[in-house]
């Protein structure tokens, strides 16, 4: 990573001026090369076994619910996660529905996440009759901001028998489940601290994060569970899916159960111990995951070499810079991310008004969850970091081909 580390300072250089959209789309050009337009944000790559072993399933019959690749897949994923167990389910919303669960947040219950994600984090925490408690960002990380967060339990909560209690609303405060937005890990050993000091059950959203690693090892280690997602538009794909990590046995075993409608083994009765769900991650899908895994280190190459060029050639577009991670963080570059230098809408949509007429598709990032109108009135900390980031944010073309056609 010592390239990208490097382009921290390089991207200093040369950046006098306002942001010119004509500057940065020519920046991108020089980058993207001559890819068949329209350029996707991000779009799967399928080079390596996938039509073989879905192939296999379908010769087969094993389509759905039993087959080898599920198993096969779930032991491949806790490897490359360093993780002792994986269990893969139906997408990543119902493996974060499951975390929070398994975690023990109940009806009326407050989590805390980040403002600044995708809705799929807030709906989980709603699937559990539970409310999101919306927190400020990093921009240092893009990740929620430990010492702010600090600061606002300590204005708002104290610690009861029953754990972390909310002062103003009188509700439990259950968990926090930080999020490393585009694969940039996010400071998770403070935010661990606070965890703990304030009783809350830690869950980690690295659905974004595969392959990403902090302070040397695989993301998803702090939070007692995490959640992934093989979404279509995420490093490794199994067109639809997600899955749940721990480093508990016991939560694994639980984890399994409840996705697998909560049936006990049994050669042929309907047994079913509890109000379990149908997340299961059929075995055609494990089979196209398991293919992916197999290309992952490739992807990963192939898109930090496409954002250490992005970061190169935005080094002479004033007025903006392409974000780059903290010290401590080895992020899997899911989807890079273009920085204004000011919060400024106005330059934002009429850069992605100009990108989408030049067939590159660049994206703003979310609305931030207090924006919407089913989380208008959640509790929630000052949000101006939060705000000021979702004004400056476009994530620019980021596919793993994009970096695999560049030369030199
Ligand atoms: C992709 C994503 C999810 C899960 O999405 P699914 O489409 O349900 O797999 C959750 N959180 C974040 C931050 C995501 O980017």
């Amino acid at each position: 990573m010592s390239t990208i580390t490097s382009q921290r300072t390089v991207a200093s250089r040369n950046r006098v001026g306002a942001f010119d959209p004509e500057t940065a789309i020519r920046a991108i050009e020089t980058v993207v090369g001559n890819a068949r337009r329209p350029v996707a944000l991000h779009e799967p790559q399928f080079s390596g076994r996938e039509w073989e072993y879905v192939k296999e399933t379908i010769d087969t019959g094993w389509v759905s619910s039993a087959g080898r690749f599920v198993e096969e897949f779930e032991k491949r994923l806790a490897e490359q996660c360093e993780m002792p167990h994986a269990v893969a389910v139906i997408n990543g919303t119902a493996a974060l529905h499951m975390c929070l669960l398994l975690a023990g947040v109940k009806l009326g219950n407050e989590v805390l996440m980040p403002a600044l994600t995708f809705i799929a984090t807030a709906n989980a925490v709603s699937y559990c009759e539970a409310i999101p408690h919306l927190c400020d960002t990093d921009p240092a990380s893009l990740g929620l901001d430990p010492d702010k967060l600090d600061r606002h339990l300590a204005d708002i909560a104290e610690i009861t028998t029953d754990g972390c209690r909310n002062r103003l609303t009188g509700r439990r405060i259950a968990a926090i489940v930080p999020m490393h937005t585009f694969g940039h890990p996010t400071d998770m050993d403070a935010l661990a601290d606070v965890a703990q000091r304030w009783s809350l059950a830690l869950i980690e959203d690295v659905a974004e994060a595969l392959g990403s690693r902090y302070k040397g090892r695989h993301v998803g280690y702090h939070g007692m569970l995490s959640a992934l997602s093989f979404n279509g538009n995420k490093v490794v794909t199994t067109g639809g899916g997600g899955a749940i990590l721990t480093t508990d046995s016991t939560i694994a075993r639980a984890a399994k159960h409840l996705t697998t409608t909560a049936k006990q083994p049994h050669k042929w009765a309907f047994l079913h111990d509890e109000v379990g769900y149908n997340y299961r991650l059929p075995n055609i899908n494990a089979a196209l995951g398991c293919a992916q895994l197999e290309q992952l280190n490739t992807f990963l190459a192939a898109k930090r070499k496409l954002a250490a060029r992005y970061m190169e050639v935005f080094s002479n577009v004033p007025g903006a810079t392409i974000f780059a991670d903290a010290g401590y963080a080895e992020s899997n570059y899911w989807l890079v991310a273009m920085l204004l230098d000011k919060p400024d809408v106005a330059t934002r949509d009429m850069f992605l008004e100009a990108c989408h007429a030049r067939g590159l598709q660049c994206r703003p990032v979310w609305r931030t969850m207090h924006r919407l109108p089913m989380y208008a009135h959640c509790p929630r900390m000052d949000l101006s970091a939060a705000e000021a980031l979702e004004d400056r944010i476009v994530n620019l073309p980021s596919s793993a081909v994009l970096g695999m056609n560049l030369v030199g």
